[in-house]
């Protein structure tokens, strides 16, 4: 995978934290809306099926109540039967005081409207032929009639309480008429209940005709293509998800009315309850929204704070060999354990790296059998006496007769003189000096802020040292010196070198074992 190879660490930080945190967000937003869609709808339908048997508590309540008031009603008129007037008036009081129906009157065993309340008076005197008024005559009972219109085409439920003279003859019936199509006391109960979600009450009869419905053309038609209504006439109360008659998915709550054998459903659409929901959702994810970001700014300086170290220390791999990376690194804060190990690896290993170095640069500036410096340095030294125009005196020097030496005694006799012959160099020359062996038994002393006449005296004693010196296995040595100083009009450093080592020469042809300062 080479773009994982690219990416740095704080974007995959970045990268694996906002990827986990996506996933958990989702997995947690999917299980958390499942969880609540499923709890909102057993709610709903639960708080459907509550409000559908409050309200059929309260029709139930409402209608016996009436019943009662009309049996009662219709007994006092029983004794008062004789007296049309009476009655009459009894029914206008009755009509006035009750506020349950829309319309009351009072008919005979025949059918025969004997008393009306002021709105229908012009039935007084009329046949009532109405499905209701039959059943009222038939019954005998008190009794809550099935849906029928009437002869001044209302539709209507009427209530029915029969009258009896004392020796327990049937004269008649009170009614009281609830008309569907307008205010009544099933609206009254139930309110105004139609809500802009969509969700309303209706209430059907036995026949499953609609008695109550927010669409009024549709009271008094049946609703037969529900199979839960089936149900609800049933008398148990209950709930389920059904679909209404166009087709719309409804959460319903239903109960009976016993006293009228009617069932009453209150029912939501899914869609509803569901949008209320998505809402919801909408809402945590946009409450949610400042954390999130504060969180992601959060994991952004962290993701920082956590590369950098491994940052500069990836940069400073590539200036291992400068000497400012060590400092670099070691000023690094690797605030974590990894990132403090790694510090530490890489200190340890530039250290030893820049001791490898100094070793080898050490080795190189080094002649291994003299431990004086070679040749290498040489350049260096004259390049800074011009730079910094340091005055110095070269002294050069060649064993006489070496080959002699190694001829008679042995190569290994030779090294030996040309160690005595270097600690010898070392222990006659100043701090400041260099001494390099430039090659094979020819040696280079340089002098700083020297005069030639000193270099002589040097050179000259040097001389006698060696002279006088016993080599091991070979006895006496000699050497010839040349001796030239720098700075001399319009020459170079390196000049003064082929100088000294002219001179050098001179003092061989001059016999050997001589120092020589000059040309002629
Ligand atoms: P001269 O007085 O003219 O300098 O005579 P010389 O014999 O010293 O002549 P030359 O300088 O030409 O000879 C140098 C000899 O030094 C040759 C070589 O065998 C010997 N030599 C050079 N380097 C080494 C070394 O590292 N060890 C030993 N043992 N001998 C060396
Ligand atoms: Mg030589
Ligand atoms: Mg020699």
């Amino acid at each position: 995978m080479k773009w994982l190879a690219k990416s740095n660490l704080r974007l995959l930080i970045v990268g694996l934290v906002l990827l986990s945190t996506l996933l958990a967000v989702i997995n947690m937003f999917i299980a958390s809306a499942k969880v609540q869609k499923q709890s909102l709808i057993d709610n709903t339908l639960q708080h459907n099926e509550g409000y559908a048997t409050k309200l059929a508590q309260m029709l139930q309540i409402t209608i016996e109540n009436a019943q009662q008031e009309l049996i009662l009603s219709a007994r006092s008129m029983a004794k008062s039967w004789s007296d049309a007037k009476q009655v009459q008036q009894d029914l206008l009081g009755l009509s006035e005081q009750s506020s349950l129906f829309n319309s009351m009157h009072v008919a005979s065993s025949e059918g025969l409207v004997l008393a009306a309340s002021n709105n229908i008076s012009q039935l007084t005197g009329r046949k009532l032929l109405g499905l209701g008024h039959q059943q009222a005559l038939t019954m005998r009972v008190a009794w809550v009639s099935e849906p029928f219109i009437s002869q001044l085409d209302n539709l209507l439920v009427t209530l029915t309480a029969p009258i009896y003279t004392a020796d327990g003859q049937f004269v008649g019936y009170l009614a009281g008429n609830v008309y569907l199509k307008h205010n009544n006391l099933l609206s009254r109960i139930i309110g105004e209940h139609y809500q802009k979600d969509g969700s309303y009450v209706y209430i059907i009869d036995r026949q499953k005709r609609l008695l109550y419905h927010p669409e009024k053309k549709r009271l008094g038609i049946p609703t037969y293509t529900n199979p839960m209504l089936d149900t609800v006439l049933k008398g148990i109360p209950g709930h389920q998800v059904v679909v209404n008659s166009v087709g719309v998915e409804m959460l319903a709550g239903y109960a009976y009315v016993p006293v009228a054998g009617w069932g009453l459903v209150s029912q939501r659409p899914t869609k509803a309850v569901l949008d209320a929901h998505e809402g919801l959702m909408q809402k945590i994810m946009l409450t949610s929204m400042p954390m999130n970001f504060a969180m992601l700014v959060v994991i952004w300086i962290f993701s920082g704070l956590i590369s950098k170290p491994l940052k500069v220390l990836a940069r400073n791999v590539k200036k291992m060999t400068l000497r400012s990376t060590i400092e670099k690194v070691e000023n690094l804060n690797a605030w974590y354990y990894e990132a403090q190990q790694l510090k530490q690896a890489f200190l340890l290993g530039l250290e030893n790296i820049h001791d490898k170095v100094d070793k080898l640069q050490h080795d190189a500036d080094i002649d291994p059998l003299t431990g004086l410096n070679n040749r290498r340095l040489l350049e260096q030294v004259l390049d800074t006496f011009l730079i910094t125009n340091t005055s110095f005196c070269a002294i050069t020097f060649d064993i006489d007769h070496f080959k002699k030496v190694n001829d008679n005694y042995g190569h290994a006799a030779g090294d030996q003189v040309l160690r005595e012959l270097s600690a010898i160099v070392l222990d006659s020359s100043r701090e400041n000096d260099v001494c390099i062996r430039l090659g094979g038994e020819e040696f280079l002393i340089l002098m700083t802020h020297c005069k030639l006449e000193l270099a002589v005296r040097v050179a000259e004693r040097l001389r006698a040292a060696v002279m006088e010196h016993s080599f091991t296995d070979v006895g006496s040595v000699t050497i010839s010196l040349g001796v030239a100083a720098w700075p001399e009009h319009n020459k170079t450093p390196q000049e003064i070198l082929r100088i000294a080592d002219k001179r050098l020469y001179r003092a061989k042809n001059l016999g050997r074992n001589q120092v020589c300062c000059s040309d002629s």
